[in-house]
């Protein structure tokens, strides 16, 4: 589990260990082991301690103690991120695991202040209990932390409708490298007072200090939320169902999903059943918002014929209750779990131009079978934010390692499709070590050199995760 390199390291746990209370660290292998790997087993990482302060001042006195002994910090919230930043290499694992208080919920400014720990699911039931809503939903979220959806940037089902986690958030308090708590906490809508410092720590991957809080933007729910699924043919068709479900404003969900996909759940999952009759090549998952149930089934049934006489779609299942939408909803938050029943996968998050994503798969798709024949495309997700989750599953009966191992190659060549399109190498998860590379190698100087600097001047020691990012 890593042990102390050098005997300033060793004062330096020393005086962590005498200087929080025991509840706020542990050496204990059983306990740390959960945090030293991820979801899909790719990364694993070692750390001689794991702290785990119960406040903002155990934070700050933490990290003055890892700066005065030259100690590197890798900070944690659920663990769901899927790029690697949150396992430590060797570095002190700071988990915000017990920092889960409310501190604050108001219906009146919309404000929720939570602490960084707290499951995103928290915050979503605290804001229904005042019958608002914090609309960031991701199939993680009773597991990620809102301190790692804001290091992340989060962005998940409704971004179309709500945007990502920078559009959701007033200001967040933060630990420095320095040691000093950085206090956005408010609630103003309006602040034009300089830099907007809070938003320096939306996406930053734990690389210029540590949220311990944030102030959340809390919204009114529409009445009734109504849901169907649609079979359609191709990614073209798809594009142009959304543009045909945006014509009334009240879209706020448009996620798509390839029939491999989509049979991977329902073939291996026996509690999802299979909401249509016939096999369809493409299927997405669409919520508008509605007056009363009686409002979105009607609305539901005039787009859906519209797009079926306009041979948009194939066929539609209206959900006709709250059961049956969350029925359809689990289809798609079985994705990632149904394809590693079809083996292993090499998985890119990336974002084009929503208008290009029919070019992306076709120029993709030929693009990987040529790399790889026999290797399976399945590309599904964010499609009314034009972000595909654009994951490449090992041909049938090929050996999972060998394929595995040529992960870096076949990232390059989607990225080089990405970038020919104007699209993004990371849409939603971040960079991490996963991406680190590629985002040196294709950000172009002038925004490498910001980030640089950025992060020079905020953490010139390079304290705050030092291997993620830049
Ligand atoms: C099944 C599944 C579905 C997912 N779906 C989506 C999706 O739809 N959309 C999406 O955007 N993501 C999705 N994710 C990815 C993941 O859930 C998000 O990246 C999430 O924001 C990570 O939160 P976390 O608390 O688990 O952070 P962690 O994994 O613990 O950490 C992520 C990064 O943030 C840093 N960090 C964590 N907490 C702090 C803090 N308090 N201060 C400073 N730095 C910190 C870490 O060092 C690390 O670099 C999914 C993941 C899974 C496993």
């Amino acid at each position: 589990m890593g042990r102390p390199v050098n005997r300033k390291t060793d004062i330096g746990l020393s005086a962590l260990k005498s200087a929080l209370p025991p509840q706020a660290w542990t050496e204990d292998k059983d306990i740390i082991a959960p945090h030293l790997s991820e979801w899909r087993d790719k990364y694993f990482g070692h750390t001689p301690i794991m702290l785990t302060p119960r406040s903002t001042q155990e934070v700050a006195e933490a990290v003055n103690i890892c700066r005065q002994y030259d100690l590197k910090i890798t900070p944690q919230g659920g663990n769901t991120g899927l790029v690697g930043g949150q396992i430590p290499q060797g570095e002190i694992l700071l988990s915000l695991k017990k920092m889960t208080a409310i501190r604050d919920i108001n219906s009146v400014t919309n404000a929720l202040i939570i602490e960084a720990g707290a499951p995103l699911k928290r915050a979503q039931d605290a804001a229904t209990q005042i019958q608002r809503m914090f609309p960031l939903t991701l199939s993680s979220e009773g597991s990620c932390t809102i301190g790692g959806v804001i290091s992340t940037n989060a962005g998940g089902n409704h971004v179309l409708k709500y945007g990502t986690t920078k559009d959701l958030i007033f200001g967040v308090e933060a630990v420095l490298a320095s040691g000093e708590i950085y206090n956005g906490l408010t609630s103003l809508r309006k602040d034009n007072t300089g830099y907007d410092l809070s938003r320096l720590f939306i996406g930053a991957e734990g690389t210029l200090g540590i949220v311990t809080a944030a102030s959340l933007k809390l919204f009114t729910p529409p009445p009734y939320t109504q849901r169907v699924m649609v079979g359609l043919e191709s990614p073209e068709k798809a594009v142009a169902l959304l543009s045909h479900c945006r014509a009334a404003g009240r879209l706020s969900m448009f996620e798509v999903m390839p029939a491999i996909g989509y049979r991977a759940v329902i073939d291996n999952f026996g509690h999802i059943t299979d909401p249509f009759p016939d096999a369809h090549p493409w299927y997405a998952l669409i919520d508008w918002d509605s007056a009363s149930s009686e409002d979105g089934i009607k609305h539901a049934e005039d787009k859906l014929d519209t797009a079926l006489n306009a041979g948009l779609i194939r066929s539609a299942v209206i959900a006709q209750n709250e059961s049956q939408a969350g029925a359809l909803l689990a289809v798609r938050e079985h994705m990632s779990a149904g394809q590693k029943c079809l083996g292993g996968s090499i998985k890119q998050d990336i974002t084009v131009p929503i208008s290009d994503i029919p070019a992306f798969f076709k120029t993709a798709n030929a693009a990987m079978e040529q790399l790889i024949p026999g290797c399976r495309p399945v590309g599904f997700g964010h499609f009314g934010d034009g972000n595909i989750h654009y994951n490449i599953t090992q041909p049938i009966g090929s050996d999972r390692r060998t394929f595995l191992a040529q992960w870096d190659h076949v990232s390059a060549a989607i990225f080089d499709i990405v970038d020919h399109f104007g699209g993004s190498i990371s849409a939603e998860h971040g960079i991490g070590i996963m991406k680190k590379t590629e985002l040196a190698a294709r950000a172009g100087p002038v925004k490498l050199s910001m980030l640089r600097r950025i992060k020079q001047a905020m953490d010139p020691d390079n304290m705050m995760n030092p291997r993620v990012m830049v």
